[in-house]
């Protein structure tokens, strides 16, 4: 007679590791891991194809992995005809099928999800027992603990903290080099020449599964955005690595001092292949397999350190790319955890416009917002900087509501996870959480993008006007944005200097401004923007 199942594992689509701690004690006769597709996880927002496919595959990888070291794996297909649509009903129906004594995971990567699981397990009299996820370097109870008492919090201090506790780079109690950033130094812009050649970063070619993934994808949500032509994402931990290696050797030498930098060749994201390696520059693409937990942020960080020790990148380059994983990547997770779920719902500035159409179709005079969208909807990819300064300062400056950006960066980029695209969003890049994850809101008008990049050259818009029929909408907005939000401005000391050369303008300046803002406004949602 079969042994009565005693655990029964579940693992979701951003825990790809066998390693976790929902396998501690996992004996193969007696416990059983559970994974579900569901439709409900591509549709709850309007996901990207790319995004829906590298989930789908990094499971079916997991799970014939798992199977080929002798474990036991319940796994339900989207394209099983009895798939129930959502996490909560296919577990459900797994419980009643395989009657676990207990159900097991580490700590799950959005609140939402966390939420519906428990439910289902208190719903079916069953304990849950949740285990902290050792993927992360700062346990939540940690951060808790650092938060704890703050009237304010800053990634810096937490930074330094973090670097303290794993000694990464370190002389002692000391930080290598005698500072702990060199943020300075990572501000450079390309200059008229661009880039000059680029690496190409590592391909991964899609094998038989994704191939059989893609195709799926492509028949169930051929109305979702973005393309999948263009998909080459490592989707097992031994691909995770290469990609590593690859980033270390090819990129990291020059990530610290271009990491703001953006670039474009010529128009190609709409053409038949858009050009790879002016997507990624020198930044590492490995979030999606960090975030997919195929790839461990230790063997990141110290495969960093390493390089600059043994002489090969300068400091400017491995602490700058140290800081994005020790620092920022840990931090924001922090705070998602730690202001769920009241933070969702933040709207700090009052936000209320709609997210202009052509955000999911790239299809604008602006050359900027072309170029980034059109290069997000190839790849499901855009920098930091991009996501930043172009898509995210665009909606802000437009006064668009804070839960309508975060679906859309939910649903684009193929290494969202609530936990961090929430903070970034929300936080970082719309100022809705009134300060919690930034300390000033991060405006700028178009003369930042002309100096950061080359997506002014050619654009129809100038960005040093801001009124007149070629007056640059950023710059437009800009200014606009100082004026309407004045008030709660004067009370952040550093906004001094913004708010000082908005005091030069002269109230007709002001009245022209404020009528061309409501022009760029209404045209945004309209499609012809
Ligand atoms: C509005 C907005 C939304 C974002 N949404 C996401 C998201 O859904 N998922 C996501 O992983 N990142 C998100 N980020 C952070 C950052 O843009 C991406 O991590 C980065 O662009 C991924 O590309 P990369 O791997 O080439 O990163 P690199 O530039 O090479 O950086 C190295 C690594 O550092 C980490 N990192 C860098 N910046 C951040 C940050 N601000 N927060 C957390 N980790 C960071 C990532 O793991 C990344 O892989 C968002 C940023 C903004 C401004
Ligand atoms: S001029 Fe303005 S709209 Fe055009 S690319 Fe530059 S910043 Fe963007």
């Amino acid at each position: 007679m079969p042994k009565p199942l005693r655990n029964l594992i579940l693992v979701l689509g951003d825990q790809l590791d066998p390693y976790s701690a929902a396998f501690d004690g996992f004996d193969p006769l007696r416990d059983a891991v559970w994974m579900a597709e569901v439709a409900e996880e591509s549709t709850h927002v309007w996901t990207h194809q790319a995004r829906i496919a590298i989930f789908l595959t990094g499971m079916r990888h997991f799970r014939d992995a798992a199977r080929a070291q002798g474990r036991t794996v319940h796994y339900r297909q989207l394209d099983d005809t009895a798939n129930a649509g959502s996490l909560a009903a296919e577990l459900l129906a797994a419980i009643h099928t395989l009657q676990p004594q207990r159900l097991v995971m580490v700590e799950a990567g959005e609140w939402r999800g966390a939420r519906a699981i428990e439910a289902v397990a208190t719903g079916a009299g069953r304990t849950l027992e949740v285990r902290e996820d050792r993927h992360f370097l700062c346990p939540r109870a940690q951060f808790a603990a650092h938060a704890h008492g703050r009237k304010q919090l800053r990634m810096e201090y937490f930074y330094r903290e973090m670097r303290r506790q794993h000694g990464t780079l370190m002389d002692g109690d000391q930080p290598v080099g005698g500072a702990w950033n060199f943020d300075a130094e990572n501000r450079a812009h390309f200059g008229p020449g661009g880039p000059g050649p680029m690496p190409d970063p590592v391909t991964f070619p899609p094998d038989p599964t994704t191939r059989e993934v893609l195709a799926l994808v492509a028949q169930r949500f051929p109305d979702h955005p973005g393309s999948l032509k263009n998909f080459d994402w490592p989707v097992t931990p031994g691909e995770a690595r290469v990609a590593l290696r690859d980033f270390i050797e090819q990129r990291l030498p020059h990530f610290g001092e271009f990491q703001d930098a953006m670039w474009m060749r010529s128009e190609t994201w709409f053409s038949d292949p858009p050009p790879r390696a002016q997507a990624y520059l020198f930044h590492s693409r490995l979030s999606v397999a960090l975030n997919l937990k195929l790839l461990d942020p230790r063997i990141v960080i110290t495969a960093a350190e390493a390089e600059f020790r043994a002489g090969r990148v300068s400091l400017a380059s491995a602490e700058g790319f140290i800081r994005q994983i020790l620092g920022w990547r840990e931090y924001v997770r922090g705070i998602y955890w730690h202001f769920m779920p009241e933070y969702r719902d933040l709207n700090g500035l009052g936000a209320t416009a709609p997210l202009p159409p052509f955000y999911w179709s790239g299809q604008t005079e602006m050359r900027c917002l072309r170029e980034v969208i059109g290069q997000t909807n190839a790849f499901g990819y855009a920098h930091h900087i991009q996501r930043l300064m172009v898509t995210g300062l665009f909606a802000l400056l437009l006064g668009v509501r804070p839960q309508a950006v975060h679906e859309w960066y939910l649903a684009m980029y193929v290494d969202a996870v609530e936990w961090v695209e929430l903070p970034n969003t929300l936080g970082m890049s719309q100022f809705a959480d009134g300060g919690i994850m930034a300390s000033k809101p991060y405006v700028a008008s178009g003369k930042y993008l002309q100096r950061m990049s080359n997506y002014c050259t050619g654009c129809r818009f100038d960005p040093a006007k801001r009124t007149g029929a070629d007056a640059c909408p950023f710059t437009t907005l800009y200014w606009n944005f100082l004026l309407r939000h004045q008030a709660l401005l004067e009370r952040n000391p550093r906004m001094t200097m913004q708010l000082k050369n908005l005091a030069r303008l002269s109230s007709a300046d002001r009245t022209a401004i404020q009528q061309q803002a409501e022009e760029v406004m209404a045209r945004c949602q309209t499609s012809a923007t």
